[in-house]
């Protein structure tokens, strides 16, 4: 069920600093996502999302947008991509997140997206305006293998189209990267997986990768997670309850092989493990009359 929404508000603040992502707002302009990856977090139970394969538009996104960015006095990166998928299937049609930047980018705001689809390049000229100030995309890649990857991320395009569009933006002059997580324990937690992901990162473009050797299961997520494992991968779940039992964090049990294989990696081809991120900066009534000229 696709359904539209009014929100209260639009840009939530980052209470702590975010020193992983650089970010100063959260922006979330859907609830649920069609990508349906099997072992996605937003399914857990404290989020209160009822149906997660319900998509909820936020449709006044724009309007709240406009009225709340003109008024911020702290110039911050806006994140999005935590909850949902700011690029799923849906925004092909409705084009929310392409609008939602366009209002970024004359308000001059820098931006980070996590994403799993290609389709970022359709805004690619708006990231670019954005730009001026600071614009990143993460791309989400777990698996190196895109048949694996269609069964994991079901809705998602396959992995080499993420790293096509991160090469493409790259090109571009956008600051991109992996997030290479989660890396689920006995399926993706392979060195060649993880040896293969960092080369092809590097291929095309990624300036940054930041990992994870493992997953976090809790109420909610870890009963969907389980019954696909059943479904796709028999004998699986077993080993996941032996190990982790009710853990909220599940580590890859050769966790430090793979770390060593990744930095070996990773600093073979000179990329970060930390990403370059923009720092918040005061918006004074000087700096806003300049804007307006
Ligand atoms: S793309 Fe992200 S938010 Fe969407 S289902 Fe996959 S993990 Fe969850």
């Amino acid at each position: 069920m696709i359904k539209e929404i009014h929100s209260k508000t639009i840009l939530n603040h980052v209470k702590q600093p975010d020193t992983y992502f650089g970010l100063k707002y959260n922006m979330n302009l859907y609830r649920g996502c069609q990508h349906q990856c099997i072992y996605c977090d937003s399914r857990s139970t404290c989020y209160q999302i009822e149906n997660f394969a319900d998509i909820h538009i936020k449709a006044n996104t724009i309007e709240l947008l406009e009225d709340v960015l003109p008024r911020k006095r702290v110039r911050g990166t806006i994140g999005t991509g935590a909850m949902n998928d700011p690029y799923m299937p849906i925004e092909r049609k409705i084009n929310l997140t392409g609008r939602a930047l366009e209002v970024i980018a004359r308000n001059q705001f820098p931006v980070h997206i996590i994403t799993k689809s290609n389709l970022v390049l359709r805004d690619l000229e708006t990231l670019q305006e954005i730009n001026q100030v600071y614009a990143a995309v993460s791309f989400t890649i777990t698996t190196a293998d895109d048949d694996l990857a269609r069964k994991l991320e079901p809705g998602a395009p396959p992995s080499s189209d993420r790293f096509e569009a991160m090469r493409q933006l790259n090109e571009a002059g956008i600051l991109t990267g992996v997030t290479m997580q989660p890396i689920l324990p006995f399926i993706e937690d392979t060195p060649e997986n993880i040896a293969r992901l960092v080369e092809l990162a590097h291929q095309n473009g990624a300036s940054y990768i930041l990992p994870w050797f493992g997953m976090s299961l809790r109420e909610g997520s870890r009963d969907y997670y389980y019954a696909k494992l059943d479904q796709l991968f028999p004998g699986v779940k077993e080993k996941y309850v032996r190990r982790y039992g009710e853990q909220y964090i599940c580590n890859a049990p050769n966790w430090g092989e793979l770390d060593e294989i990744f930095q070996k990696a990773v600093h073979k081809y000179g990329i970060t493990t930390k990403m370059p991120v923009f720092t918040p900066q005061k918006i004074t009534k000087q700096s806003r009359q300049m804007r307006l000229l």
